[in-house]
């Protein structure tokens, strides 16, 4: 049996070494003092290992299933759902007005790693409700939000997304489900969506569908498409239930992992839908949403290498297999743990400096939403909107490569179902695919992101960097290991961004390396995180801080992500350099 502990240690260093969140000028934040996110993290952690972990593997060899339409959790899910609902874990950052607690996006982030670490197929059902509560939060109108969100902040109601199609993914603008007005404010739906998740089960007394569809006669391609609340039971004026709607769930897939979250082929056969926001605006709807549900995705891709790594480290100390070159270590038994030999070591690090980076990195996105919504402030949301590609794809591709990383320490064993090794890699797949394909996201990064309001957020991170290395330069314990190598690291990525402007005429160019260029900036990030972190675990040492075990091997952690992880960069602008010639050299028909 897998085990799992949150790292609640390393979250409040997050939050107050790194971060400082009660000294931001956010609404809210001043309440953020190391004793209230101690004891929630604490608290969440709690819920996590005790409840939540155990279902982990319950709902991977279960999964769901559907009997004359009616999908069932595994066992213990609908317990487990009550448990997070009566303990608000659903409401956190939620509006008061309909029912939430207020708190910041970064302590909802902060209390949701250990959720999604230790299930992150249960936590779905609770994310997508989220999701499709910040949507209609942010572009419904005053009668849909009294109507739908009190009980989706309590998820009494849960939420779903629709955006898929059998046809279309990536390219929405093929979507064929279609909205006819009834003339009374509401459409009739048609259409059939794929691979919705959370779409059936047998959690909540309704569900609250977010359907995409071209309303008849509107623009073509994806300028045509709106957004619809499709309930799946109707809705009367005082919230009590009505009649059943058009929508029925027509199957659920068989999948490579998170069997415990139901993922539903959706028809839609006239069903009653209202327009959310407006006419064709619906992507813009969806947008709105996207960098926290983004963010999301970023966070399971890491929170499942942490439980990976958690277990990896187990087994490495118990596990006995050859001896240590330098000395036995283990000079009594038959052979000394896994965890003296190097190459061991060298895996374990790897995993460790990037789930430490991840979070920082993390953290400081979410910090950038509440910094974007609570202050309004336009910077702070031009480069979380550089920055979620990044979130999203790098951290989901790095999140499945040191599952795997973590699987290969058990040998043989890591491929046996009995270890439960394999379910995290298996789990940890799905988030470099939805929520945008993550070649997807680099092209977002590459093609949009990077030129948006003129380049002036992509100028901003790197003024950021260049401003952090100025300022610490005198100081000789960070500048050898920290500061050289992010200065060495954020110089490939400018070059590679200069390259791209330089070859902008062939646009293969940048396309061929943008791949390349998200992992750049991805490293670049957690780079200066790690810098960052650095330097705050050495002031608080300087302060006379008591827990010097935990600070010093902060830094060591650090060190070896630049050492080890940072120089990728020089790599990636090498291949960025060779532009797109030889990624396009042969004809299709010669794959
Ligand atoms: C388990 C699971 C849960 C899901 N949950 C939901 C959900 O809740 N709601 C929902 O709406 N959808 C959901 N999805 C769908 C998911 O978001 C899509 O599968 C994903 O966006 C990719 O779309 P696609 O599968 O049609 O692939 P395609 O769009 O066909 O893309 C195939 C590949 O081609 C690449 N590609 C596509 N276009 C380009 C281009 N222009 N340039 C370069 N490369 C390109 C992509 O990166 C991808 O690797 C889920 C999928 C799964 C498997």
């Amino acid at each position: 049996m897998p085990i799992y502990n949150a790292p609640t240690k390393d979250i409040q260093f997050v939050l107050h070494d790194l971060l400082k969140v009660s000294e931001q000028d956010i609404a809210g934040f001043e309440d953020l003092d190391r004793d209230f996110t101690g004891a929630v993290v604490e608290e969440a952690g709690k819920v996590a290992s005790e409840v939540l972990h155990p279902l982990n593997v319950v709902g991977d060899k279960e999964g769901c299933e559907m009997e004359n339409g009616v999908v069932r959790t595994p066992t213990g899910f609908k317990e487990a759902f009550q448990q997070m609902k009566d303990g608000g874990w659903t409401a956190m950052d939620c509006d008061p007005e309909y029912g939430g607690q207020g708190l910041p996006y970064v302590m909802h982030t902060a209390a949701q790693e250990p959720f999604v670490s230790a299930n992150m197929a249960f936590n779905m059902y609770q994310g997508l409700t989220h999701g499709a509560y910040s949507t209609i939060y942010a572009h419904g109108s005053d009668a849909q939000k009294q109507k739908y969100l009190p009980k989706m902040v309590s998820c009494e109601w849960t939420g779903t997304m629709n955006l898929t199609e059998p046809h279309c993914g990536t390219d929405l603008g093929l979507m064929r489900t279609k909205a006819v007005s009834n003339g009374d404010g509401s459409y009739k739906i048609s259409g059939q969506k794929i691979f919705i998740s959370a779409g059936e089960h047998d959690m909540a007394d309704n569900i609250i569908h977010l359907v995409l569809a071209k309303i008849q006669g509107g623009p073509e391609g994806i300028k045509g498409v709106s957004l619809f609340i499709v309930p799946k039971f109707m809705v009367n004026d005082d919230s009590s239930l009505g009649a059943r709607n058009g929508v029925a769930c027509g199957k659920i897939e068989e999948k490579m992992g998170i069997h415990g979250n139901a993922t539903c082929v959706m028809n839609y056969d006239e069903a009653t839908g209202y327009l959310i926001g407006e006419e064709h605006k619906g992507m813009r709807a969806m947008f709105t949403m996207m960098n926290e549900a983004r963010l999301g995705v970023g966070l399971q891709g890491y929170a499942q290498a942490e439980s990976a790594y958690q277990n990896a480290v187990a087994y490495a100390n118990n596990r006995l297999q050859g001896r240590d070159v330098t000395g036995a270590k283990n000079p009594d038994g038959p052979a000394d743990p896994l965890i003296v030999h190097p190459d061991i070591r060298r895996n374990l690090m790897d995993q460790k400096s990037f789930v430490e980076g991840a979070r920082a990195f993390t953290f400081w996105g979410a910090y950038l939403i509440d910094r974007a919504h609570k202050n309004h402030d336009a910077d702070a949301d031009g480069l979380i909107s550089l920055m979620t590609p990044v979130i999203k794809a790098f951290l989901t591709d790095k999140g499945f490569e040191y599952a795997t990383a973590a699987q290969q320490v058990y040998g043989g064993h890591g491929y046996i179902e009995e270890w439960g090794m394999s379910q995290y890699v298996r789990d940890a797949r799905i988030a470099m695919i939805y929520e945008g394909a993550n070649g997807v996201q680099a092209l977002d990064l590459v093609g949009r992101k990077l030129a948006l309001d003129g380049g002036k957020h992509v100028m901003a991170f790197f003024e950021m960097i260049k401003t952090f290395i100025k300022e610490n330069e005198g100081n000789e314990a960070l500048k050898k290991d920290f500061l050289d190598p992010l200065k060495a690291a954020s110089k490939d990525l400018q070059a590679a961004g200069m390259y791209f402007m330089q070859n902008a005429t062939k646009p293969n160019n940048a396309l061929s390396g943008s791949y390349d260029f998200m992992h750049m900036m991805g490293h670049v990030c957690l780079g200066l995180m790690w810098a960052r972190m650095a330097k705050a675990a050495m002031e608080a040492l300087d302060a006379g801080a008591s827990d010097t075990e935990f600070l010093e091997t902060k830094i060591a952690t650090g060190r070896y992500y630049m050492a080890r992880q940072l120089p990728a960069t020089a790599m990636h602008l090498a291949r960025i350099n060779t532009g797109g010639d030889t990624v396009m050299a042969l004809e299709a028909a010669n794959f």
